[in-house]
């Protein structure tokens, strides 16, 4: 009779925001012992350094080849590397469940059978922060903090933005992944219940050697993003607890 070979649990591992430091222990455990890694774009080479010589690394981000890995090709292929005997680690920039679809591999494997571990990571709003010196929920300014995508899925943006800026309006700091491709639009709605004086800081690759950010109001965020040539992948945030950057533009200190 054939036996089944012994299925490990497949890992969510959370590879933070680039610099391999933020790693958790977990993380750096999962990474050492697995023989399979699928790896997100968003993860930084020096990361994968951490996996065994021997480890098949498998891109399914962008680099991978093809524009963008179909998300069904991704979990087939987990399920199948776990089913064959595998020591299977899915790779995920910052934190697996913070935008990361990572719930929705889960639940994947999960239904199939296979046991799912996570490892959670430093998600890519709080290494932002830390570049910057602010803390987001800083009790003058803040009580609190939404972490935000600049994409909602089949919801209405209108209402997405005009929720956001009540939101904000009210004390809380915005975080917001991948707005930048939004970010005219996110400008001029948030404008409807913020001033144009509001602070916005932009930063991108946080955490990692090509790190670069840029501090401006919310009606300069179109043109600081042309100016300075920031894209993708960039984190925005929204709100008074910039307020104590020096690189505040003037109009912002003024209204503070
Ligand atoms: N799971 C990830 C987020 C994936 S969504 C996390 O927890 O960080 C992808 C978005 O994350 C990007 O569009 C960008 O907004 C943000 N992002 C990821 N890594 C980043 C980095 N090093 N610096 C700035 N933004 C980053």
């Amino acid at each position: 009779m054939n036996a089944l070979p012994e299925t490990h649990p497949v890992w969510l591992v959370g590879a933070g925001p680039g610099d391999p430091e933020l790693l958790t222990l977990k993380a750096l455990r999962a990474i050492r012992r697995a023989t399979v890694l699928l790896v997100d774009d968003l993860v930084d080479d020096a990361v994968l350094k951490c996996a065994r010589r021997s480890a098949r690394i498998v891109h399914v981000g962008k680099r991978g080849g093809c524009r963008s890995t179909p998300q069904t090709f991704i979990e087939q292929l987990m399920l199948r590397e776990a089913l064959a005997g595998e020591r299977v680690v899915r790779l995920k920039g910052g934190d697996p469940f913070v935008f990361g679809r990572g719930g929705e591999e889960a639940e994947f494997l999960r239904a199939h059978g296979v046991q799912v571990e996570v490892a959670s990571g430093i998600t890519a709003g709080l290494a932002a922060a830390t570049a910057l010196g602010v803390p987001l929920t800083h009790r003058d300014h803040a009580h609190g903090v939404i972490l935000v995508t600049g994409h909602p899925r089949d919801a209405d943006a209108a209402l997405h933005w005009r929720t956001l800026a009540a939101a904000a309006a009210q004390g809380l700091t915005l975080v917001i992944y991948m707005g930048v491709a939004e970010a005219a639009r996110l400008q001029h709605e948030l404008q409807a219940a913020l001033p144009g004086s509001t602070p916005v800081a932009i930063v991108q690759h946080a955490s990692r050697p090509a790190q670069r950010s840029a501090v401006t109001t919310l009606g300069g965020l179109v043109a600081t993003l042309e100016a300075e040539s920031l894209g993708s992948p960039s984190v925005i945030i929204v709100g008074d607890v910039l307020r104590g950057l020096a690189s505040l533009p003037a109009a912002a200190q003024l209204a503070a």
